[in-house]
């Protein structure tokens, strides 16, 4: 309190949004001005007035005091729901790097207006008895027509018109002639599109185990007391995480307060969707893409009329403007779904925290893996942890068996199966359980291992695997870090040292060799193109269509199988040897997730993890389903490697036309940050290197990375970096900045 100045973005249809003016706050309007606040400003030559939004308070003027102008006015009344997200949307833009414009894009509902919809309809004015005598009249003057309609409308007080209209068959002039004669009357009514088709089926309130309600309680005690914040629970999947979620927002909309809730768009499944509408009724809604616009722009426009509690849909959600949310609830929080993919590359959790900053709420974070991010500000005390350890329905955990596949190498067999899970598929054939395999082809871009020994090729500096590259290059793309591939393994002298190539539609053909009895059904991006396709490979597999389902990490979220009983990962490597830091921690997420899709139902579950690396941390801590004892390692590499969470990652992409103009301002950007950073021995510089995708559409790609303890120091380096970029006339390239990034560039 007590600053005297304050940045302002002008009206947002205005072009010159991209950057604050900075403002005198006069001292009549001391305490009234804070960020997100609609004020009147003088603006331009002419001091023409203009409206615009706070977005920041400072305690000097950046330019000669004599030249600032002072703020005209507040306006009080302004219903704060754009200021903000105006607000957020300036957050965003200096926290992970956009225009101002962009930043409005992402969080400003859609622009474009959409008209309301309208339903006409037929209400009856006469009583039955009067209605049953114009029949008879009707009936005799032969008026057929209008006999129709009074009969229908015997029972019904009113019926649509367009029913009218077009199952009676009958005319306009036939309505208007009786609603002249006052039989009837014709009334229009607006309404809006509603992605939710109305049930009446509905649920009340399960009584909560101990675990669940200690949540419950303390989430609602502290938001009473004012003390809101940001609560982590880790659950295993089925130990009623949602169900809290459920008691959380009961209560806060008792206090008249609205829940939004993310969750990832590939489980947002109508399962899921259903609990919510029989909890809450009509005022939940939900925002995805499949929404048409108009659908979406309905649903904001309820949302800002009070017309609903809930909102649940994936990152986006969070931007809907309700006037007084409670609680942000993400669901699955560690998904990578929750960065965006386009600039601002804001990620759900920092924004959902930010945005509950700054309206008073908070916010509930549920895995049952959560991200290293997430437990490490739990460990620091900075959210609240929980922990659900029961599954409420029965079902144990699955017994899970690690297959070292050197040893298979070793005793001759080649097959992508090993012998154990060759074994137990045969049994489920032979009890009609069913089986996933499960392939992780995100790594499919190649790393180099021993089939022999296991030994991966990495990078002497960023241990992060090499990627091959044509003509025998190995490639790190942290660094730029270069080798020939060796003529065998630099470890045992095995030959057998290569890239591990199997798609789901070799491993669907495998099956069918070794396995020419079983029915397969097969999912990855290909056989999924449309919405549909998805979810009909989906409900074929549920309903016993098929014995195997092959798949990649679409299978393992979502829909529930009861008649899984094993599940195997044909090569958990795959996701293990990505050349990227969260490789280690994507592979106990997939596999602690595929193994919980094996024994679902009452029958005992089965996991086969085949690996060439059994004693990696990450595997080792899936089989045992350990979370502990996996963030116990993996937060130990990231502080000695100076990884996020333990520190902070700014990625610098540059994309040209011409490969040495990247390379160039790569290294340009390199210097002279080293340059101003000469002191700042905190500061760690990786790269320029060649993007791990070095060209696409076209376009070269070059790429920086900055480590920093402090976040706001990476964000000092983007400004510089933007504004040499404006010095310099960069405007031909495009540069792309991104904290913390979840995947390598
Ligand atoms: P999660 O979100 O952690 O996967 P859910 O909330 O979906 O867990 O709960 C898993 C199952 O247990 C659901 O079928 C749910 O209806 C049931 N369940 C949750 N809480 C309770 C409870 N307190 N009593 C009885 N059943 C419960
Ligand atoms: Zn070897
Ligand atoms: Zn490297």
């Amino acid at each position: 309190m007590g600053e005297k100045y304050a940045d302002v973005i002008v009206d947002i249809s205005h072009d010159k949004v991209d950057r604050p003016f900075r403002y005198r706050i006069p001292a009549e309007l001391t305490g009234k001005v804070e960020a997100g606040v609609k004020v009147h400003v003088p603006f331009g030559k002419g001091n023409k007035e203009l409206t615009g939004y706070v977005v920041g308070l400072f305690d000097s003027a950046d330019y000669p005091e004599d030249k600032i102008k002072d703020i005209c006015g507040v306006d009080d009344k302004d219903t704060t729901v754009e200021g903000t997200l105006i607000n957020i949307a300036y957050w965003m833009k200096s926290h992970y790097g956009s225009t101002m414009i962009t930043a409005l894009k992402t969080v400003l509902p859609v622009k474009q207006k959409f008209k309301q919809l309208e339903k006409k309809k037929v209400v009856r004015l006469y009583d039955r008895d009067e209605i049953e005598k114009l029949i008879l009249d009707y009936e005799k003057k032969r008026r057929n027509a209008g006999v129709r309609v009074l009969k229908a409308l015997l029972d019904e007080e009113m019926l649509p018109y367009a029913l009218i209209r077009e199952k009676l068959n009958v005319s306009q002039s036939t309505l208007a002639a009786l609603e002249k004669q006052n039989v009837i009357k014709i009334e229009t009514e607006k309404y809006y599109r509603n992605p939710v088709k109305p049930i009446s089926q509905r649920d009340t309130a399960k009584p909560l185990s101990d675990g669940q309600r200690r949540i419950v309680e303390d989430v609602i005690n502290d938001y009473k007391n004012g003390k809101t914040g940001t609560y982590l629970i880790h659950g295993i999947t089925g130990s009623g995480k949602t169900e809290v979620y459920l008691g959380i927002i009961e209560e806060m909309i008792k206090m008249g307060k609205q829940a939004i809730v993310l969750i990832p768009e590939i489980a947002l499944t109508y399962q899921t969707l259903l609990r919510f509408y029989k909890r809450f009724g009509d005022r939940v809604s939900v925002m995805n893409s499949r929404l048409s616009g108009g659908e979406k722009y309905d649903q904001m426009e309820r949302a800002k009329n009070g017309e609903l509690d809930v909102i649940i849909g994936p990152r986006s959600a969070l931007f809907t403007p309700f006037k007084d949310p409670g609680i942000i609830i993400i669901d699955e929080e560690h998904e990578s779904s929750y960065k965006s993919e386009n600039m601002p590359k804001y990620h759900a959790r920092e924004t959902a925290i930010q945005l509950a900053e700054i309206k008073g709420a908070s916010v509930v974070l549920g895995s049952a893996t959560p991200s290293l991010e997430a437990y490490y500000r739990a460990d620091m005390g900075q959210y609240r942890l929980y922990k659900l350890n029961e599954r409420l329905t029965g079902g144990s955990l699955p017994k899970v068996y690690t297959v070292d596949l050197r040893e298979e190498l070793k005793a001759g067999n080649r097959s992508i199966f090993s012998r154990k899970l060759k074994e137990l598929i045969e049994m489920r054939l032979f009890s009609k359980e069913q089986i996933m395999l499960f392939i992780n082809r995100r790594g499919y871009a190649g790393f180099i291992s021993c089939r022999a020994c296991g030994h991966v090729m990495k990078c002497p500096h960023c241990d992060v695997s090499l990627s091959e590259h044509r003509g025998g290059k190995l490639v790190c793309h942290y660094c730029g870090y270069e080798e020939m591939k060796p003529p065998g393994c630099p470890v045992c002298g095995s030959k057998y040292l290569m890239g591990f190539r199997a798609g789901t539609e070799q491993i669907e053909e495998a099956v069918h060799k070794e396995f020419p009895t079983a029915v397969t059904l097969r999912m990855d991006a290909d056989s999924t193109k449309s919405k549909e396709s998805y979810e009909k490979i989906l409900s074929a597999f549920a309903d016993g269509k098929a014995d195997i389902l092959v798949g990649t990490q679409m299978i393992v979220k979502g829909h529930d199988f009861p008649n899984v009983t094993l599940v195997g990962i044909l090569a958990a490597d795959l996701s293990l040897n990505q050349n990227d830091y969260r490789a280690g921690e994507r592979t106990f997420q997939l596999l602690t997730q595929a193994a919980g899709r094996a024994g679902r139902g009452d029958k005992a579950g089965e996991v086969v993890i085949q690996t060439y690396q059994p004693e990696h941390y990450s595997i080792v801590h899936a089989a045992n389903q350990d979370y502990e004892g996996f963030y116990a390692e993996e937060i130990l590499y990231r502080e000695l490697l100076m990884y996020p969470p333990a520190a902070h990652m700014l990625a610098v992409l540059v994309i040209s036309a011409k490969e040495d103009e990247g390379e160039y301002i790569t290294r340009r950007f390199s210097e002279l940050i080293k340059q101003r950073f000469s002191d700042n021995k905190e500061l760690y510089i990786i790269g320029p290197a060649q993007a791990s995708l070095s060209k696409l559409n076209d376009m070269y790609r070059h790429v920086i990375y900055f480590k920093h303890k402090d976040y706001e120091k990476l964000v000092m380096i983007k400004d510089m970096l933007e504004a040499y970029s404006k010095e310099e006339n960069l405007k031909y390239q495009n540069i792309l900045y991104d904290f913390d990034p979840v995947n390598i560039y």
